[in-house]
């Protein structure tokens, strides 16, 4: 397999869903130079509209809150939470999916926001259930956050129907931010619930069922029916359709009203060179470890992409960054992911080199877990 990267980030063909066109530029790319076009006054103004309706509507139905923020207690969850309520006058309720195994930094993140005056509802589910599926799906599908990814989308929905609350407001749409299929502008603005449904993000937790889970047990994993989301009139808004998104920037702003939130301790992230993203989680360096398994590219090579596209690095910058970081095994909190698996480090390395892509790597003389694999093509 040939891999050819993006002529202006450092994405690799080998990402999932992501296309190139004539010039070699990468649809993510391709998309920026599009959002650079986007007269975002225009689309702050349609904003304030659905605040006026959404505030309007929690009266009409005689609502303590007026919508749903799905947050982790990061800096883009955090920035969203912030806007709506001190810029939009919104009383947002935050609700957060527990993180498999949560550290000091995300805890001490989420209360210092609480302190500014937010409500929130933190859902832990059944960690018996939840170790096992993480296991479970590790070893069948090298990624231990299958059933946590599932969890984090249904749990708000869940939310928003017990509270009756008809707006979310989620961050990024993915596939339009970072490379892949956009469907049509109204795609990228609002979530089609019906369209979730019906494709249940390629999976459907009914199947995981098995001697040791029932369908009770997989409740926080699964939609609300159907009928009832419709009863709901559920909106469920991308944030990034309205304001400009960058992860960068979206640090600074809660740094304005959060001066102590914290960031990585270790003074950057492992695999990456920043150190204020996707850091709640312990389970987190194992699970981009495995993309670079995969797929041959790593977080490094994420976070570039996305720097060069919102103009904060050069392509020569990022390539140095990546030839030093990507890739970086998830040592630091090994122990700990180890435990939550249930896994010996043997079994671990036997697993992780399943999933190997055997068209990117070649086995080599050496005789350790961690250097006997080396990648056929070095692209970068
Ligand atoms: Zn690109």
């Amino acid at each position: 397999m040939t891999i050819k990267i993006c002529k202006l980030c450092t994405t690799p063909s080998s990402r999932p869903r992501i296309t190139f066109d004539n010039n070699g530029v990468c649809n993510a790319c391709n998309n920026s130079k599009e959002k650079k076009k986007i007269d975002w006054e225009k689309r702050r103004k349609e904003f304030e509209k659905i605040c006026n309706n959404i505030k309007s509507t929690a009266i009409k139905l005689n609502n303590q809150y007026d919508c749903i923020v799905p947050w982790s207690g990061g800096k883009d969850s955090t920035s969203i939470a912030l806007k709506l309520k001190f810029e939009f006058g919104l009383r947002p309720l935050l609700v957060t999916n527990s993180p498999l195994i949560p550290n000091e930094v995300g805890n001490m993140n989420r209360e210092m926001l609480l302190e500014k005056g937010f409500d929130s509802i933190f859902v832990r589910p059944d960690q018996k259930i939840a170790k096992h599926l993480s296991k479970r799906f590790f070893i069948e599908r090298g990624n231990p956050k299958v059933a946590w990814d599932a969890g984090v989308n249904v749990v708000p929905v869940q939310i928003a129907v017990k509270f009756k609350i008809p707006f979310i407001f989620f961050a990024e749409h993915g596939e339009s931010e970072y490379g892949g299929l956009v469907l049509n502008d109204e795609s990228t603005k609002i979530r089609n619930y019906e369209e979730v449904i019906e494709h249940q993000i390629g999976d459907y937790p009914e199947n995981w069922i098995d001697e040791d889970v029932d369908y009770k047990d997989l409740n926080l994993y699964i939609y609300p029916e159907k009928s009832e989301i419709e009863t709901l009139n559920l909106k469920a808004y991308y944030f990034s359709y309205f304001f400009k998104w960058s992860m960068a920037d979206n640090y600074d702003y809660v740094k304005n009203y959060l001066s102590d939130f914290r960031v990585n301790d270790s003074g950057r992230t492992t695999g990456t060179f920043t150190n204020f993203d996707s850091l709640d989680d312990k389970i987190d360096d194992l699970y981009y470890y495995m993309q670079f398994i995969k797929f041959g590219f790593g977080r490094a090579v994420r976070d570039t992409s996305r720097f060069i596209q919102n103009n904060r690095l050069t392509r020569d910058e990022a390539i140095e960054i990546i030839r030093k970081y990507d890739g970086e095994f998830p040592s630091k909190n090994l122990k700990e992911v180890l435990e939550y698996l249930g896994l010996t480090e043997i079994e671990l390395h036997k697993i992780i080199d399943k999933h190997r892509n055997s068209e990117i790597w070649k086995k080599n003389e050496k005789n350790d877990w961690l250097n006997s694999w080396e990648l056929k093509n070095k692209i970068y």
